[in-house]
């Protein structure tokens, strides 16, 4: 058997293996240190904002991140349906319920039109939201310009969940310097990676503040640990700082890789009646994180399941979009706002072979094997 073909393995070699043994060699291996707060220097100047805070996990960014916006217990927080669940689990973590928002169908992210019925829906029924949390799907940005603008007039503050998106911009501004405050993700998977870790971006410094403040224990500045809050242990180590550091400035080739391997793929299904990519054609502002493609078998004459099977058969990975946080049974009972959009895109799309490391062979491959189960189904 070939071997296997990943969505999006990391995308590490010599660079990242000097930067991390340079930190341990520094000495620094606590989760503070030069490489975190460079870090987070170098992370806020690249989306273009004042403070970084270095974490653990995206998740936790997000977490303490609605904590800063003072989210807690029976708030109730819109979001996208469309997500990974690090999301609304991190709404949950506060003692707040999510409420999902259904997608737009062409993009996936959060459909605009129906958040906007949610916030005036829960505002007259005395339960307005205390936040929003929108979220960058597969790296394209939502539209920021009418979400900061519905947000402004009703009074709510926005957390932009930009773990998929660093790199991609909306109007020319980049992901992760919307909302009171963004967060990015490192995760092994993601466009950057520090193996596991996330960053909380603002130009808020109150909120940066706060966010590191919960991240250490919550820490009084005493020498004999006071604390007169419960806090949280989600700082990132120095060591894994120093590897993001080395990512960061692989970026922009990192995300040009990713976009050719969109580009090879739009050119492919172009051939291919019945098969669109999510995201339509204007993607000059996404970061091609990962590309995914809708498939309508009446048109097609086959099913996105179908074009799955084909792939695993040379040991290619690919997966269904996420599967709606309204179907998942841990959000069973929890409020919504649904059109049937996210059900539709999670019945007919297909996340395809994306990750900066694939070699030429190894797309190649993908393509043959895309071909050659195509051209079978005419
Ligand atoms: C990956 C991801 C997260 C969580 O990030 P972690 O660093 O894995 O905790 C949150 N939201 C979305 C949309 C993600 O894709």
């Amino acid at each position: 058997m070939s071997s296997r073909i990943f969505l999006s393995a990391p995308d590490v070699g010599q660079v990242e293996q000097e930067a991390v043994l340079a930190a341990m060699q520094s000495g620094w291996i606590a989760p503070l240190g030069p490489d975190v707060d460079a870090f987070e220097a170098e992370m806020a100047a690249r989306v273009g904002v004042a403070h970084g805070v270095a974490l653990s996990s995206g998740t936790a960014a997000l977490h303490l991140g609605l904590l800063a916006l003072g989210v807690g217990v029976g708030d109730l927080v819109l979001t996208s349906t469309m997500t990974f669940a690090a999301t609304a689990n991190a709404i949950t973590y506060t003692g707040a319920q999510p409420v999902f928002v259904d997608s737009d169908p062409t993009t996936g992210n959060i459909d605009v039109v129906l958040l906007e019925e949610a916030l005036a829906n829960l505002a007259a029924a005395g339960t307005p939201a205390r936040a929003i949390v929108p979220v960058d799907l597969l790296g394209k940005a939502v539209d920021y310009t009418v979400i900061e603008e519905l947000a402004a007039r009703h009074e709510v503050p926005v957390l932009a969940d930009a773990a998929e998106s660093l790199g991609a911009t909306h109007r020319g501004r980049a992901a992760g310097s919307f909302g009171a405050a963004s967060i990015v993700s490192f995760n092994g998977n993601k466009i950057m990676t520090t193996s596991g870790g996330g960053m909380l971006l603002t130009d808020d410094r109150a909120i940066a503040d706060r966010v590191r403040y919960l991240s250490t224990q919550a820490r009084q500045p005493v020498v004999h640990y006071e604390h007169t809050e419960v806090g949280f242990n989600y700082r990132l180590s120095n060591l894994l700082a120093a590897l993001g550091r080395a990512q960061l400035r692989r970026l922009d080739d990192m995300i040009s890789r990713r976009r050719d391997h969109r580009e090879r793929y739009r050119a492919l299904f172009a051939q291919v009646p019945g098969v669109t990519l999510l995201g339509g054609h204007e993607d000059v502002e996404d970061n091609c994180w990962l590309t995914a493609v809708l498939i309508d078998p009446d048109i097609a004459g086959f099913s996105a399941a179908d074009l799955r099977h084909a792939l695993d058969g040379d040991n290619i990975e690919s997966r269904p979009l996420w599967k709606p946080m309204h179907r998942q049974p841990a959000f069973d009972g929890t409020r919504r706002f649904i059109t049937g959009a996210s059900d539709q895109l999670f019945r007919i799309g297909v996340v395809l072979p994306s990750g900066s490391v694939l070699d030429d062979s190894e797309t190649n491959r993908v393509v043959a094997q895309i071909e050659e189960f195509t051209g079978s189904q005419r």
